[in-house]
């Protein structure tokens, strides 16, 4: 593959930009080789400045489940666009995104969109500490739920991928409010609830954690944890802002048939455009102001060209749930499964951990059930093979702590191909 333009592209971004990206993980750091400039993307496909073409399992990181440039969310993005990208007042379209969302997740009777999954769960904790008056909040150790100061610590995605424990600048009276326990033990959290009575506001999760690798929740882990919370007064908040339309159309909490208090959704909610919310049981949502004492606004917020792709996306979604989601995890299934032969033919310890259109190959042969199993992973193999997939055509996340994605545009073939060309990066990484 020639890789010229994109090299210098990259050389000029450098110059301007830290590290020559806006989000770390996109710089190749973890798994070396060259990050291509992006062109175009359709369907499940993705064209480089050098005229490469790549099979994208990252979809931006999740939201493109039906491809990119998919017609229908074209469509009113253009429709909407003539009619000027934004207002800063109410609109319609605000209500009818708002109504698919509270129709597929029966937990949210009221929510509010924000332009970032950040601001999204940034705003929850907020709520969250409002309602109960308390300050202590728990996160689970590789989770990742955006950049805020509070929930920098002990992150998954970008921040376990450069091993920070908590980024710099994170002051320690504001990192000593979060307690970080690991994923999958009730134990740590019964604990925590004793040594902090009283005192912990919320619990928030990734219900299928995707920031450390996905890793599935154990069998009835998050049922007690909801029985935690309701028992200690805190608020349980699945952050669905990855799997929310994506394990279904009601997310985790309804694969898992769980009810949190309070819900963050982005990535898909938004269709690509900048777009996230979060929401949940009304009389937590009318905390915020103007009804409550709660402050959170956002000057490009239901913005109307995210709400247009917003309706489009998820407005399909709703309409071919059944065949959508039988299609996402049957090729999900042939791709991560056909995979995972390849590397046991080829003698390589590989653990497959899948939920839906959503997975992880981690180059390790024990389970992976949290974050401290995930970090076991031989990541420099990762990289080679990383590489190697990319050199044929195969984008996949640049991280072994990162969720592969798949959306309705990957076809069967498609998985033929990745699986046929993991068949030789495997040999090129027993070399
Ligand atoms: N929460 C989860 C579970 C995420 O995966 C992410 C981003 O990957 C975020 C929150 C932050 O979203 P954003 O990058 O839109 O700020």
């Amino acid at each position: 593959m020639n890789h010229a333009r994109s090299a210098a592209l990259q050389q000029r971004a450098e110059s301007l930009l830290p590290g020559g990206v806006d989000s770390p993980v996109r710089a190749f750091r973890a798994v070396g080789g060259h990050p291509p400039f992006v062109t175009r993307g359709q369907g499940a496909y993705l064209w480089d400045e050098d005229g490469n073409r790549y099979i994208d399992y990252f979809g931006s990181w999740g939201p493109m489940i039906l491809g990119h440039a998919f017609p229908p969310a074209v469509e009113a993005i253009q429709a909407a666009a003539t009619r000027s990208a934004s207002f800063g007042a109410s609109t319609a379209a605000e209500g009818d995104l708002a109504e698919l969302v509270v129709k597929a997740f029966p937990s949210i009777e009221k929510l509010r969109f924000v332009s970032s999954g950040t601001e999204a769960t940034m705003s929850a904790i907020r709520l969250a500490r409002a309602f109960t008056g308390r300050k202590y909040i728990i996160k689970f150790e590789g989770c990742y739920h955006g950049h805020s100061d509070g929930l920098l610590v002990k992150a998954g995605s970008g921040v376990a991928t450069f091993s920070i424990p908590g980024s710099a600048g994170v002051p320690d009276e504001i990192a000593h409010l979060t307690l970080a326990l690991p994923f999958n033990d009730l134990d740590a959290v019964q604990k925590a609830f004793a040594t902090y009575k009283d005192q912990i506001a919320a619990i928030i999760v990734e219900p299928v954690v995707g920031n450390a690798g996905t890793i599935p929740p154990g069998h009835g882990y998050l049922e007690a944890l909801r029985a935690l919370t309701t028992v200690e007064g805190a608020l349980l908040i699945f952050d669905e802002v990855m799997t929310g339309f994506r394990l279904s159309l009601g997310g985790a909490q309804e694969l898992y048939r769980i009810q949190p208090d309070l819900t963050t959704l982005g990535k898909i909610v938004g269709g690509g455009l900048p777009c996230a919310a979060f929401g949940g049981r009304a009389e937590i949502m009318n905390q915020l102001a103007p009804l409550g004492p709660v402050y959170q606004a956002g000057t490009l917020s239901g913005n109307p060209l995210a709400m247009a792709a917003g309706i489009a996306t998820v407005g399909y979604l709703v309409k071919h749930r059944v065949e959508v989601y039988a299609q996402l995890e049957s090729v999900t299934d042939t791709v991560a499964n056909g995979v995972a032969a390849e590397a046991s033919k080829a003698g390589i310890a590989m653990t497959t951990n899948r939920v839906g259109a959503m997975w992880t190959w981690f180059f390790t042969g024990s389970p992976v059930t949290d974050y401290a199993s995930a970090a076991q992973s031989d990541t420099a193999t990762f990289a080679v093979f990383h590489r190697a997939m990319m050199e044929q055509g195969i984008w996949l996340p640049c991280s072994q702590y990162e969720a592969a994605f798949l959306g309705i545009a990957h076809s069967i073939a498609d998985a033929e191909a990745t699986i046929a060309a993991s068949r030789k990066a495997f040999a090129s990484v027993a070399e």
